[in-house]
């Protein structure tokens, strides 16, 4: 629901319109699949009195995850950012770990907590991911591994990185928090590298509520992962390696079966809004689409413009405004990247310096609405708002500008 098309800047929200959209249009808006079938699950849940500890729902979701992702070895986790800190201690990294700075605060803390410095790396800024002719240059003799994260669900230079770590014999892991049910060269991200951590937080496209899951085709590893994630408990009364509490509950886990049976629905809804995107945009001058790689599977889950705006043009922190006030909640991730944030913006000054790529691709990133929450329509009505905004540019800019020093 939403009001009619907006032909000039008066019309706009940020200067006293209605604003475009009713209801906020989120970045990560919850999916939700089959609510009977979720109730059901949960409904036996409480039937059976067994909520943790690795009852039903959460032995069917690892099972069901491993044949989907065709990985020997699946540990459903209490969230991504705890699948990190064990995987990352399971291995065990130690001293220095490479990793970007493009990413969720995330990555770089679950390191961090653990006294492992980042090595914040720079990205190919055609790709957003790590850059390995970056990454070789930063290895030390503390270096222990490499964190790659598949940003956007678009997979890590897999092959140079491999190369990288076997020559320096470095542990090789990804934080694949963006990347569930995309694949490299046909095969499902989730079993390259040492271990892959998946996020299924309700702000990603598939989602346990909070929730996350550890990947690993090393069973010696996924041993060691399973006692970490249950305070080391081997059995009754034996506990027989330091742990934390990692584990997923059956209400999550529930929630992961009744996402899993929509997958193929979520996935379809992302790449018919990432299409209907891409198509408008195009007209937009400016806005440059990040791509995916249609060969491959892809979730399709986040809509990543980089915009550089025409001379005299609106910045994107003035877009970013202006679509708020329309509730058009657009954000700017991984804006201003996690060198620039604390802790690491005191701890590692420098690193600033060897990261070009990563300042400049996230001071034009603007990530649009999607989602099973967002229809085709939402995204017309967005897009002409964008080009309205755009084609405007010169005046919204000093409007902007003037209302803020005023
Ligand atoms: C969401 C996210 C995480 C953290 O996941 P949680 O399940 O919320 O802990 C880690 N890394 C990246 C890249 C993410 O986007």
């Amino acid at each position: 629901m939403s009001t009619a098309t907006k032909s000039s800047l008066d019309a706009l929200a940020v200067f006293g319109g209605a604003p475009a959209f009713e209801r906020k249009l989120h970045v990560g808006q919850p999916n939700l699949g089959d609510r009977a079938y979720f109730l059901q699950r949960v409904e036996r849940i409480l039937d059976s009195r067994w909520f943790t500890n690795n009852g039903e729902c959460v032995q069917e979701l690892e099972r069901e995850l491993a044949a989907f992702l065709g990985v020997r070895n699946v540990i459903a986790v209490c969230n991504a950012t705890i699948g990190l800190e064990i995987a990352i201690r399971a291995l065990p990294m130690s001293g220095e770990v490479i990793v970007p700075a493009m990413t969720f605060i995330a990555t770089a803390h679950a390191l961090q907590w653990q006294q492992i410095t980042p090595v914040f790396c720079d990205i190919d800024p055609a790709t957003h991911v790590l850059d390995p002719v970056e990454v070789e240059k930063l290895i030390t003799d503390r270096t222990t591994g490499i964190l790659g994260v598949h940003v956007w669900g678009r997979e890590c230079n897999i092959d140079a990185l491999d190369d990288i770590a076997r020559r320096h014999g470095l542990h090789l892991m990804f934080d694949a928090a963006h990347a569930f049910g995309c694949s490299h060269r046909g095969r499902m991200i989730g079993g390259f590298g040492r271990a892959e951590v998946f996020s299924f937080h309700a702000t990603k496209f598939f989602n346990s509520f909070e929730g996350g899951a550890i990947a690993t085709d090393d069973d010696a590893l996924a041993k060691k992962i399973r006692l970490m994630t249950n305070f080391g408990f081997a059995g009754y009364d034996n506990v027989v390696h330091i742990g934390t509490n990692g584990k997923m509950s059956e209400v999550s886990a529930a929630m992961g079966l009744t996402s899993l049976r929509a997958l193929p629905e979520f996935v379809e809804t992302n790449r018919r809004n990432h299409h209907a995107y891409r198509e408008r945009l195009a007209c937009i001058p400016g806005m440059q689409l990040f791509a995916y790689d249609e060969a491959e599977r892809c979730n399709w889950q986040y809509v990543v413009v980089e915009y550089t705006p025409a001379p005299g043009g609106p910045s994107r922190d003035q877009l970013v405004e202006a679509l708020w006030a329309e509730n058009v909640m657009a954000r700017k991730y991984f804006w201003p990247g996690c060198h620039r944030m604390e802790p690491y913006r005191t701890l590692y000054p420098r690193a600033a310096a060897r990261l070009p790529h990563t300042d400049a691709v996230a001071a034009r990133l603007l990530i649009l609405p999607t989602g099973t929450g967002v229809s085709g329509e939402d995204i017309q009505r967005l897009c002409d708002l964008l080009a309205l905004m755009v084609g405007q540019g010169p005046a919204l800019r000093e409007r902007l500008a003037g209302r803020t020093s005023g």
